[in-house]
């Protein structure tokens, strides 16, 4: 039962990674590429062979299915979520899936990129998977195992539930989503059609991982209008808007929370995104902190530096307006730790040490978490995601799948939550 489980693991990851599902921030549709609907399809037919008879894809591209409750009782429902979608940061067209079997502790060569090696160096975790078969792009590609690791994972669940219906648990949920990498979709899934009393997402890295903590996040954007006038007749006269953003930028690395100079559980203040001219300057940032307390401090920073060039340039006009975006969903967990405490019991039934990690971003369970619904995120097993050295261990996978297997089980012994 195992080896094979493993087998089917490893067959699914690559027919997955083979479809181009890539996302577009830039997109107004929804789901925001018609490509991951090509591959809803496919996995709404593969739960349906499978036996799960209500598998659908829904308006929004989300594909929702049920494992129906083995045992009576108020019995919590448990949903699991992956994403279909992979990251824009690299191509995710023409996958060419590498199986390195029986991995020798050796550098990986790509095929299809002499210059892209992935050893010890690239990544620190490969040396402790000898012995294992690791998954790879050719070198051309991301791999997109970030999160088909996550789809095949709880597609093999839905299979090991169904074919041992003598399994004890309660009513599952299955739920693929699209457009995680874009932070678009999960906004579409209404809680009353997931119908779940507790959900996981399978979008985590190293093996043992369990996250209940995210970033808490805010957005920022400044405007800065300037005086405008033609360049020959300027002098005194003219206040340029990008020369103030310039010296706004400056005050803010004395500040020193940048993401480039923070780690662990250190938030930051980061400027994604600028543009404008002479009359007109645009600066998008982006703030992040564990604690509500360090989210406000960056926010406090960047309007004191407003402020501060404001002062400097009485004839400017200076606006800087902060947007919430999600909160760390702590403190919506910290109600009911079973969620967390039951996946972290899990992953030692499944004879793994867990991994407590504190996720520097958000996932879609931040979202879901905040609405109502506890999604803590368990990790799939996937490293270097969003990149060509990005690689999955086959066997981690199915630890993934064990540590899904035992949750369903814990889950049985609970009642609903309060
Ligand atoms: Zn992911």
């Amino acid at each position: 039962m195992i080896e094979s489980a493993r087998g089917r693991l490893e067959t699914r990851l690559v027919r997955y990674a083979k479809a181009d599902t890539q996302s577009d921030g830039a997109s107004n549709s929804v789901p925001t590429t018609a490509k991951q609907l090509d591959l809803q399809r496919m996995l709404v037919e593969e739960l349906r062979a499978l036996g799960v008879a209500d598998a659908e894809c829904n308006d929004a591209g989300f594909v929702l299915a049920t494992v129906p409750a083995t045992t009576d009782g108020p019995i919590p429902t448990v949903a699991f979520l992956a994403h279909v979608d992979t990251a824009a940061d690299y191509s995710g067209a023409g996958v060419q899936p590498i199986i390195h079997r029986n991995y020798d502790g050796a550098v990986l060569a790509l095929p299809g990129d002499p210059e892209k090696r992935l050893d010890a160096r690239s990544a620190p975790e490969l040396a402790g998977k000898v012995g294992e078969t690791i998954v790879t792009a050719d070198g051309t590609t991301l791999l997109g195992a970030d999160d088909k690791a996550g789809v095949a994972v709880i597609m093999t669940l839905a299979e090991s539930l169904v074919a041992q219906p003598s399994r004890p648990h309660g009513r599952i949920r299955i739920c693929f989503t699209p457009d995680e990498e874009t932070g678009t979709g999960i906004g579409h899934l209404s809680l009353e059609e997931l119908g779940a009393d507790v959900a996981y997402t399978l979008d985590g890295e190293g093996l043992g991982e369990v996250t209940y903590e995210s970033f808490s996040a805010d957005r920022a954007a400044v405007r800065i209008a300037g005086v405008a006038i033609h360049p020959g007749r300027a002098r005194g006269k003219m206040v340029n808007a990008l020369t103030l953003a310039a010296k706004l930028i400056n005050l803010l690395p004395q500040y020193a929370r940048s993401p480039e100079t923070t780690d662990g559980r250190d938030g930051f203040l980061h400027l994604v995104e600028m543009s404008g001219n002479a009359s007109e300057a645009h600066l998008d940032f982006i703030l992040r902190d564990f604690e509500r307390d360090g989210l406000e401090a960056h926010g406090e920073a960047l309007q004191r530096a407003v402020s501060a060039i404001a002062l400097l340039e009485p004839r400017a006009k200076l606006e800087c307006t902060i947007e919430r975006q999600y909160r760390n969903m702590r403190y919506w967990l910290e109600k009911d730790m079973r969620p967390a405490d039951l996946a972290v019991e899990a992953v030692r039934r499944a004879g793994i040490s867990p991994k407590v990690v504190p996720i520097r971003g958000g996932t879609d369970g931040s979202q879901l978490t905040e609405r109502g619904l506890p999604t803590p995120n368990l990790f799939a097993g996937v490293h270097n995601a969003h990149g060509p050295l990005e690689w999955v261990s086959v066997e981690d996978m199915e630890k993934s799948l064990r540590v899904c297997l035992e949750l369903v089980e814990l889950w049985a012994g609970e009642r609903r939550l309060g």
